[in-house]
């Protein structure tokens, strides 16, 4: 084109805002794109191969067809703030208000970003589990404010109160609590629990709760919300999603509760990253919220039947397994295998054994504790566990 200079554009330094450097690309699509390029069996990512209630998926589709289908309000369709009030009452006796005190995100990855963003300032810290889910860490790097972990260590993956007390400064805004915890399959003891409120109370913190996988519990383990410790409901925002209880982790709705106050200031973020989404989902995911105890307990025991199969098909290949308390995840500790570096064994997991799981380091500032542990994902058909634990077994003929 006349008059239009066609010097190539060669920038001399990463588009990318220097608030992201280093992040790349998420663990979980690489590891789901490793599984696709290879065939491997994808035991990285974590999300059911199954569907989940027939009811929750007719309610959608019933949603569609009644023209459900614009935008729907900015906190969420009434009907399904008033299900996550109705279940946390029936599930956990709290009293919600649907209409001031919940929000419906976009996941529970949107809940989290949009609550960091909006209660942090820049140079907040916030304390975090480590390790933590990775979206954590980018979302308080957008923010502009600093993690501080505290370590989870192998292999019972206890929170020490007093490693918990010295990630306090005068300039932590937030505690990022994850429980049952992804990715080490802990639920947090009652103990534990009482420690994380009373900090939280003495150091005048909001705690930030992702209980995603407040219905995948184990061995009869009772999911207790943090919101319902003593003082706790007015400093505490719990968060939780439909992906893993109604096995629709495509679907991303998610919510949140907590102080009115809270909630408005959260909103107001939320409100301009994604505005809304989901619209014939949400009352869908009401419907599914309605459902009877037992599909929710259910659940939770087909999942336990495939965690002790998946246990048994790692602890048969040599490795040394923690068992999960919950959660969708078994970490287990390559070390006998003569694995010292289990980022690179998981990149060549799908050539030793047609396999692809998540090397534990993904998620430690300073993975030195993780270094041969690697998360395996659960949440799959018996058949699909069987075989892998059938290929995971020849990886001792190859050491
Ligand atoms: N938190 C944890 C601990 C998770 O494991 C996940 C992944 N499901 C999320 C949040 C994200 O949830 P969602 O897909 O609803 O955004
Ligand atoms: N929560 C899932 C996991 O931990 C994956 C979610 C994602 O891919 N962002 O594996």
């Amino acid at each position: 084109m006349a008059g239009v200079s066609s010097v190539p554009f060669a920038p001399s330094r990463s588009p990318l805002t220097t608030k992201l450097e280093g992040f790349g690309t998420t663990i979980f699509g690489e590891m789901t794109s490793l599984a696709l390029d290879t065939g491997a069996i994808n035991l990285g990512q974590g999300f059911p191969d199954t569907d989940g209630p027939a009811a929750v998926l007719e309610a959608a589709r019933a949603a569609i067809a009644s023209g459900a289908n614009q935008y729907p309000p900015g906190r969420g369709v009434p009907e399904l703030r008033a299900a996550v009030a109705e279940h946390q009452r029936r599930w956990y006796g709290l009293a919600v208000d649907p209409d001031a005190e919940v929000l419906v995100t976009a996941g529970a990855t949107e809940a989290i970003a949009a609550t960091v963003l909006a209660l942090c300032s820049p140079g907040d810290e916030v304390v975090v589990l480590e390790p933590y889910y990775d979206s954590y860490a980018a979302t308080i790097a957008l923010g502009g404010a600093v993690r501080r972990p505290v370590t989870l260590r192998w292999p019972d993956f206890a929170l020490d109160a007093a490693s918990l007390e010295a990630a306090f400064s005068d300039r932590t805004r937030l505690l990022l609590l994850n429980n049952p915890h992804n990715p080490t399959g802990r639920v947090l003891t009652a103990d534990e629990l009482a420690t994380v409120a009373r900090i939280a109370r003495e150091r005048d913190v909001v705690v930030v709760t992702d209980e995603v996988y407040e219905h995948l519990t184990f061995d009869g383990r009772v999911h207790v919300p943090l919101a319902t410790l003593p003082g706790m409901a007015e400093r505490t925002v719990t968060i939780s999603s439909a992906g893993k209880t109604f096995s629709v982790t495509g679907w991303k709705i998610g919510w949140l509760h907590a102080r009115a106050d809270l909630v408005d200031a959260i909103t107001t973020v939320k409100q301009f990253l994604t505005y809304v989404n989901g619209g014939p989902f949400q009352p869908a995911v009401a419907a599914g919220l309605a459902l009877p105890d037992a599909v929710f307990r259910q659940a939770a025991t087909d999942l336990q039947e495939r965690r002790d199969l998946l246990v048994s098909g790692l602890s048969a290949a040599g490795m040394d397994v923690v068992v999960p308390e919950g959660t969708y995840f078994v970490v287990a500790d390559a070390a006998p295998l003569g694995v010292t570096d289990a980022t690179s064994f998981c990149l060549r997991l799908p050539e030793l054994a047609g396999v692809v799981a998540v090397p534990m380091a993904a998620f430690y500032d300073d993975a030195t504790p993780a270094r041969s542990l690697v998360r395996f994902a659960c949440c799959k058909r018996p058949e699909v566990i069987a075989e892998a634990s059938h290929r995971l077994a020849t990886l001792k003929t190859h050491q």
